[in-house]
């Protein structure tokens, strides 16, 4: 028999998430952000789950890019920190990847880079280029001022082969809905759309389920096509989203400690009656976090039962006293259906993404309601 651990990835429950996105902005579109290997999903598997939805998918860089490429996928692909290098160029062209633009280094290579091809008079540029340009609007980590962003626009835009040019910034605060940070970006970036009369886009998943003003162009949601609420309290729209991944083991060993037993490395955890211990197959060497607070939530059999002990390499333990019945060969849920992984990242002292992107190549990813071929 094999390991039991795999991740199981409901594709129909991802294009549920994306339908939800696209509903909430009947005049926007939305790209599919797969970047980080789908948030740990599999970014190939989940962009041809999408392939008929989606119009175009953001990554992080030209290396993602190609693996969706390799796979077939024909839609333009955005990489959302541009390129880090002037030799990516010619593929980005080729290839219809968008870049980003969020430095005037970017600018000045691309536009050398430009000036070589179109005297060379290469027929490549046919089709033309579309283009990001980042705005910082408060993040304070990548993009331009407004006021540079304006320039390097008007500069851009002068170029015959640059044929789209869309501004983007991104929200630091959005997933709390009373922050007023939210309202400044956006105005900062609808201020400069007005002067400029250019698409833009704005919003990622906490901006595309709740803040409404930020629900134009192309919308860029992430966590929530994996099912992840991005906000931290109850929320209508986000309690609706479906998780797509769900991660599963079997107990394989089960044994009742007497009182005053202690379990696991630095004995952290200690029985204080006689208790039931499951050991499951998972732990941090499959992306299973080893910061797990004691009582982190585990379900075995449909019921939620804790966390015992710290999390090792390939195992961890729990205590059983809520399934007193459960034996060897029994399912365990570590997060997905029935188990928000927001609550057990809660546990963990970490959100949701980071549990998502750590799950190792190691377990094995199946994907259920693919769509036909
Ligand atoms: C990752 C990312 C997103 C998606 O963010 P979520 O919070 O996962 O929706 C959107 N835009 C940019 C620029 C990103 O880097």
């Amino acid at each position: 028999m094999a390991r039991p651990l795999v991740a199981e990835i409901n594709l129909a429950a991802l294009r549920h998430n994306y339908q939800l996105a696209l509903n909430q902005s009947p005049t926007s579109t939305a790209l599919a952000v797969v970047k980080a290997n789908a948030y740990g999903h599999g970014a190939v598997e989940v962009a041809l789950a999408l392939v008929h939805l989606a119009p175009a998918f953001a990554v992080a860089c030209i290396e993602e890019a190609e693996q969706l490429r390799a796979a077939g996928i024909t839609q333009p692909i955005v990489l959302i920190e541009g390129f880090f290098e002037a030799s990516e160029l010619p593929t980005i062209i080729t290839q219809n990847y968008q870049p980003l633009l969020h430095s005037q280094w970017q600018v000045e290579q691309l536009v050398n880079y430009l000036a070589n091809v179109c005297n060379a008079d290469q027929p490549m540029l046919g089709t033309g280029l579309e283009l990001w340009l980042k705005v910082d609007t408060g993040m304070h980590r990548l993009g331009f001022t407004s006021e540079e962003a304006a320039k390097v626009y008007q500069q851009l835009k002068a170029l015959p082969v640059i044929n789209k040019i869309t501004l983007t910034s991104h929200l630091a605060c959005a997933d709390d809905l009373t922050n007023s940070v939210t309202k400044d970006q956006l105005q900062q970036l609808q201020a400069l759309q007005q002067q400029l009369d250019c698409p833009i886009s704005i919003a990622n998943s906490p901006a595309t389920l709740g803040w409404p003003a930020a629900q134009q162009g192309y919308l860029r949601p992430g966590i929530m096509l994996y099912g992840a609420s991005p906000f931290s309290a109850s929320h209508a729209l986000a309690d609706q989203l479906q998780p797509v991944m769900t991660l599963k083991s079997k107990l394989i060993s089960v044994k009742t400690l007497a009182a005053n037993e202690s379990v696991g490395y630095g004995a952290r955890f200690t029985t204080t009656e006689p208790t039931p211990i499951g050991v499951v197959a998972c732990g941090y060497g499959d992306g299973y976090p080893r910061q797990a607070l004691e009582g982190t939530p585990i379900k075995v059999n449909g019921i939620i039962c804790k966390l015992a002990g710290r999390v090792s390499m390939d195992m961890l333990t729990v205590d059983l006293t809520n399934c007193p019945e459960a034996q060897v060969g029994d399912e365990v849920i570590l997060w997905g259906e029935g188990l928000a992984v927001n609550e057990v990242a809660s546990h963990c002292e970490t959100i949701s993404y980071t549990l998502l992107t750590c799950l190792l190549p190691r377990v094995k990813r199946i994907y259920l309601n693919k769509p036909r071929a």
